[in-house]
């Protein structure tokens, strides 16, 4: 048998945070293998990028082919309640910090593709339509078992998103998010209402009482459509899910005015109870990253986000120790693994405010005293820079929320048909 290749790192997975690690590491000489299970292109649902994330991918020099790549430009969000009673929208360009007023909506089999592409120019190795089987400790690295032999590496990234690979194979233990069960359907369709002029490409967030649904328009007339409610609602309802994103559209005429002449591209995708998350995100030679480590709910886009900055963390963090000859310390894996719970936190402590129908309230009646909607604009953007400007007014956010639940401060918002 023949001896396996060797390698300085080997990442499981050739997605965003997958394919940015690995263009970072081989910039910077190292052998790197990616393996990526599918063909590319393939299918992945999360198509809406944010402007903060455009930095990562300038820095792996990736953003040029992105922008070549005549992705549906993006300057904002809004946000409609069902009925269409009352609607906000924010602009990226007027948030606190200036430069990041544009990013894409990406069709992700194509914005993947680029990306993996971007790291094999780099220097990577990548082997697609090949699984990791198995991964198992050696002195000083891994091995990891494929369909048709081994490979072995001094340091190993797990960056196969919500398969989370090492996770399960090695049994990690996970932390609670208290965050309820909750379902996502969703599927590509044309035909759907689209914005004048620069807002064409805003994502648009319908909110239900009960739930949401996002609309992304995606360059070539296609738009990703997705409903989010909770998964015991979709039990009740009993019907395929199929027919429950129809009755759930039918009963919001927000949704049938952008939806009645929409027709489907492709198959209808299901994802339940998503969100988890990894208590520890890193060992001496082993560190997960994106998906992988963790996912918190899809309504601020940050997935890509967080996925392409972790694979930056873990490459910056891999050269360093790797130049040194050493392992990673406890440190610096305990280190890495407060940073991604932090910014995961950041997020969760929004998307909680987000499912609290008295905040949303107040969100949807912004007032421009304290700069406040130039931070929502900044947090919409994908801001999670450690700022007292942004600190502090979020803390005014959340307590003018805490103040509108014993005491209505701005109307109520009315979800009922007429
Ligand atoms: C309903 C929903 C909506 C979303 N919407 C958005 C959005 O609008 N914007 C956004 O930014 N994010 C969104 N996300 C999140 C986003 O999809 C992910 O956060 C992002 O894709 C994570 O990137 P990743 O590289 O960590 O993992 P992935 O993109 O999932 O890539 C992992 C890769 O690993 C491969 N793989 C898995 N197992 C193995 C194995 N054993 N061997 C080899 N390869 C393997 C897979 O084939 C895959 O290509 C959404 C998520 C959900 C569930």
């Amino acid at each position: 048998m023949n001896a396996p290749s060797v390698y300085d790192t080997i990442i499981i997975g050739g997605g965003p945070g997958g394919s940015t690690a690995g263009a970072f590491l081989a910039k910077a000489g190292q052998r790197v293998l990616v393996l990526e299970r599918e063909i590319f292109p393939r299918f992945h649902i999360g198509e809406s990028l944010l402007p903060f994330g455009n930095d990562v991918l300038k820095e792996t020099g990736v953003w040029p082919k992105v922008e070549a790549a005549g992705f549906q430009p993006k300057y904002g969000a809004e946000f409609f309640v069902s009925n269409g009673s009352r609607w906000q929208r924010f602009w990226f360009a007027r948030g606190l910090v200036p430069g990041y007023g544009q990013t894409f909506q990406v069709e992700r089999a194509r914005f993947d593709h680029i990306l993996l592409d971007h790291a094999s120019a780099c220097g990577c190795e990548v082997r697609q339509g090949c699984a990791a089987k198995e991964v198992t400790r050696t002195d000083g690295g891994w091995r990891v078992t494929l369909d048709d032999g081994e490979v072995r590496g001094r340091w190993l990234i797990d960056a196969s998103g919500r398969d989370t690979f090492i996770g399960r194979a090695l049994g990690l233990p996970k932390t609670p998010l208290n965050i309820p069960k909750r379902v996502a359907v969703y599927a590509h369709f044309t035909g759907i209402y689209r914005n004048p002029g620069d807002a064409e490409g805003h994502i648009t967030i319908v909110r239900l009482r009960d739930g949401w649904f996002w609309l992304i328009p995606l360059a070539g007339g296609k738009t990703s459509v997705g409903m989010v409610r909770m998964l015991d609602d979709l039990k009740q309802f009993g019907g395929s899910v199929e027919e429950w994103f129809a009755k759930t559209i039918a009963e919001s005429s927000e949704l049938t005015r952008r939806m009645k002449d929409a027709q489907q591209v492709g198959e209808f995708y299901k994802t339940s109870d998503y969100s988890y998350r990894y208590a520890q995100l890193a060992a001496d030679r082993a560190i997960l990253i994106g998906d992988a480590g963790g996912f918190i709910d899809p309504i601020f886009s940050s997935g890509v986000h967080i996925a392409t900055k972790s694979g930056q963390w873990a490459s910056d963090l891999i050269l360093r120790a790797d130049t040194q000859k050493r392992s990673l310390t406890i440190g610096e894996q305990r280190h890495y693994t407060r940073e991604m719970h932090r910014f995961m936190d950041i997020y969760r402590d929004m998307i909680l405010m987000y499912y609290d129908n008295r905040a949303f309230e107040v969100f949807m009646h912004p007032r421009n005293r304290f700069r406040m909607v130039q931070t929502v604009n900044s947090i919409l953007a994908g801001n999670m820079r450690r700022s007292f400007d942004m600190w502090w007014r979020v803390k005014l956010f959340r307590l003018i929320c805490a103040l509108h639940r014993r005491v209505p401060i701005v109307p109520r918002l009315d979800y009922t048909e007429t």
